[in-house]
């Protein structure tokens, strides 16, 4: 033991005097939240970064995606991934819409899209598929799809930040994208979110703006049942700051990715990410399988935690597994799912992971200690 803990991810942070530098024109205008300066800076900034034609920002990723599905008035089924994070799903039953669950493909975890059109009903209202860790999805294959079934289509872009697809920015495909700001994601503002368009869509941009702040159309009208989803000043301070360093932060991230690459390379067993030529990746997640490996994916991860390094089992379980979606759903429906969530790992990534502990952490992998 080192005596030094390594967690999968550790927040980018920019020097502390430039973020002090912006607090002086919070305290110097008193405006500390509902959509002030630094949040139209941030919008205005990100939309160009992006690649966007709207944009509109949230107090978190969760709560843009709520927000973004109530925006669309669904009713019925929403085809989706059981391999993800809760927000996905959980975004999905709290419209008091059905979540049906689509398998994903081995390649790159993402929805698969052979098995997408059979799931296809009249009930059916939308699709959400994930970009998952940051893998993009079969966009065209998709768009086709719901082409064909007039249905909108809506990505849960969190793993996403900064990705091209085919020289686009990721978050101009389908009909609209979810990115999370949150502290642990390639780019963040603390807690944050936001909803992308590829083209412009004011008619759901203005209902956006209206459900994120309770609905309120002017001084004296409530147009609609709303919430609280307001990204806040000291945020979009963060986020401002932040951005200024995302290239650099980016470049890191793919020097410890390649370095991971290099050390478990060619090890049977071992099934490591391969990018997809046509995505300019961010490299936010470090996803290892591990199958038919003298190592089992568990005890990989024990080791793992002798040696206080806390790679994480994203995502198991799989959401259709979870305690609270039980007896209605059934995990061996999404038989590739079930089994990469028992396979897979996610091992540490962030910029300011060293190179010496990346090694360390593949010398657990092969040799079962440091
Ligand atoms: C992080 C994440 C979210 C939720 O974003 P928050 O900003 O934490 O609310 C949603 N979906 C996925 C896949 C995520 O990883």
């Amino acid at each position: 033991m080192s005596g030094k803990t390594i967690n999968v991810t550790r927040a980018s942070l920019p020097p502390i005097t430039e973020y002090e530098a912006m607090l002086q024109e919070i305290w110097d205008s008193a405006w500390l939240t509902n959509m002030g300066r630094y949040h139209e800076t941030l919008r205005a900034e990100l939309r160009r970064y992006m690649g966007v034609s709207d944009i509109e920002l949230f107090v978190n990723g969760h709560s843009a995606l709520e927000l973004l599905l109530q925006a669309l008035e669904l009713k019925g089924e929403v085809i989706t991934t059981p391999f993800s994070f809760a927000s996905t799903t959980h975004a999905i039953v709290r419209n008091r819409l059905r979540p049906v669950f689509c398998d994903i493909n081995e390649r790159d975890y993402t929805l698969d899209v052979e098995k997408l059109e059979g799931l296809i009903t009249e009930r059916t209202a939308a699709i959400l598929p994930v970009h998952v860790y940051g893998n993009i999805c079969a966009v065209r294959e998709i768009q086709e799809i719901a082409d064909r079934h007039g249905l909108p289509v809506v990505y849960d872009a969190a793993h996403a930040f900064g990705e091209e697809y085919e020289g686009r920015g990721v978050g101009s495909y389908g009909d609209a994208s979810m990115f999370s700001f949150h502290a642990t994601k390639v780019f963040h503002s603390i807690e944050g979110g936001a909803v992308c368009c590829g083209a412009p869509r004011a008619a759901l941009m203005r209902k956006l703006y209206e459900l994120k702040n309770f609905g309120i159309l002017g001084k004296e009208e409530v147009a609609s049942v709303g919430a609280n989803g307001k990204m806040n000043e000291f945020a979009a301070a963060m986020g401002l700051c932040n951005l200024r360093h995302i290239a650099e932060y980016i470049e890191k991230r793919r020097q410890i990715f390649e370095c991971y690459l290099r050390l478990l390379g060619g090890v049977e067993g071992i099934c490591l990410p391969v990018l997809n030529p046509r995505t300019k990746p961010n490299y936010a997640y470090m996803p290892v399988r591990f199958r038919g490996y003298r190592f089992t994916r568990d005890e990989i991860y024990r080791n793992l935690e002798r040696e206080d390094i806390h790679a994480r089992k994203y995502f198991y379980p799989c959401i259709n597994d979870y305690a609270c979606y039980r007896g209605e759903y059934d995990v061996r429906e999404t038989p590739v799912a079930k089994v990469v969530s028992e396979e897979i790992l996610t091992l540490p990534i962030y910029p300011d992971l060293e190179m010496a502990d990346v090694e360390r952490i593949c010398r657990v992998i092969l040799d079962g200690k440091a």
